[in-house]
């Protein structure tokens, strides 16, 4: 027997769809030190700010495409710090960003030239919180240049740096990676090295730079590689993120990675440094994070305009309820 059942408000209006791990971390407030919104929808930005998140952190980087001149660097860097901040703050999130040459375009040289000249004008903009992401790709003679350029450009500036360590080769891409920061006279304090694993951690702490972890799904570290990274490394200087881009990655995976880790018996203290506390202490450094910004919940206003425009389209109410099967 088929189709002769009406559908009740009850099946299309489920209880609810709140994920469990959601009443695990309920009241806890996350800061996401790397996601690339940019990439990502509303929808993201209103499950992030549902399951906590508070703060972010979006670093520059490879569109996926390369770049055929400086203007369309000139108006992604522009769009960090004037559009994508706006987009966020009409989900209460405060968003921060990293500005930087990406390793991967730092092989056209001729075009990199031209990005290191326009740098300047963006890295001292308001809720600028580093130079990043940079470092190295395929780890070339180029960019190993334009690494060394810009790492002195973020010691003038005293700005922190973000490191993007490779994927190849990552064990000495990393260890490369510091010994030119070192070289170049950066204190390892304002260096925050990204993307580690187990093979890289030890080293990176030993030698008192943050270790970030990019949380990705069936690549990279898994959640549960991490949770057992600080039962065996503790918390200090250690921080998680998404990561999140335009590729297949999960924008909630701080949230739900402290909910794992509270699951698996870390405390409560410890979730708070790792997926919080010491992002800000790190990124704090560059004198642009407030915290009052986001310690509470601020009042969000969807019919705010950027420059003659906002997130609502034609008629639309803000904050629809996104839990109902019905989309009015
Ligand atoms: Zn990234």
């Amino acid at each position: 027997m088929c189709c002769s059942a009406q559908l009740t408000e009850k099946d299309l209006v489920p209880q609810s769809l709140n994920p469990a791990y959601l009443d695990a971390i309920k009241g806890m407030r996350f800061f996401d030190p790397h996601v690339h919104m940019t990439s990502r929808t509303t929808d993201d930005y209103q499950a992030m700010a549902d399951a906590g998140v508070a703060a972010i952190i979006e670093p520059a980087f490879w569109l996926g495409q390369p770049r055929t001149g400086v203007d369309t660097f000139r108006d992604y860097y522009s769009s960090l710090v004037g559009w994508e901040r706006f987009r966020s703050s009409q989900f209460g999130i405060k968003h921060y960003c990293t500005i930087g040459l990406n390793s991967k375009e730092a092989n056209n040289e001729a075009l990199s030239e031209q990005v290191m000249e326009i740098l300047p004008l963006f890295i001292y903009k308001e809720g600028v919180v580093g130079v990043g992401e940079i470092g190295f790709d395929d780890q070339t003679a180029l960019e190993e240049k334009y690494y060394r350029a810009q790492l002195l450009l973020a010691k003038e500036a005293g700005l922190p740096v973000q490191i993007h360590t490779p994927h190849r080769d990552k064990k000495q891409g990393t260890q490369k990676s510091m010994d030119i920061a070192i070289e170049m006279g950066l204190d390892p304090h304002m260096v925050i090295v990204d993307h580690n694993n187990e093979e890289t951690v030890k080293e990176v702490l030993d030698r008192g730079f943050w270790a970030a972890f990019t949380i990705y799904p069936f690549t990279k570290m898994g959640n549960e590689r991490m949770v057992e990274v600080v039962k065996q490394y503790g918390t200090e200087r250690i921080m998680v993120n998404s990561a999140a881009d335009w590729g297949i990655s999960d924008p909630l995976a701080v949230p739900k990675t402290a909910a794992l880790m509270l699951e698996r018996g870390i405390s409560k203290a410890d979730v708070e440094l790792v997926t919080y506390r010491n992002a800000i202490t790190a990124f704090a450094q560059s004198g642009q994070i407030n915290e009052a910004d986001f310690e509470q919940p601020g009042e969000i206003d969807q019919s705010l305009k950027y420059n003659g425009s906002t997130v609502l389209r034609g008629g639309q109410q803000p904050r629809p309820n996104k839990q109902s099967t019905i989309i009015r």
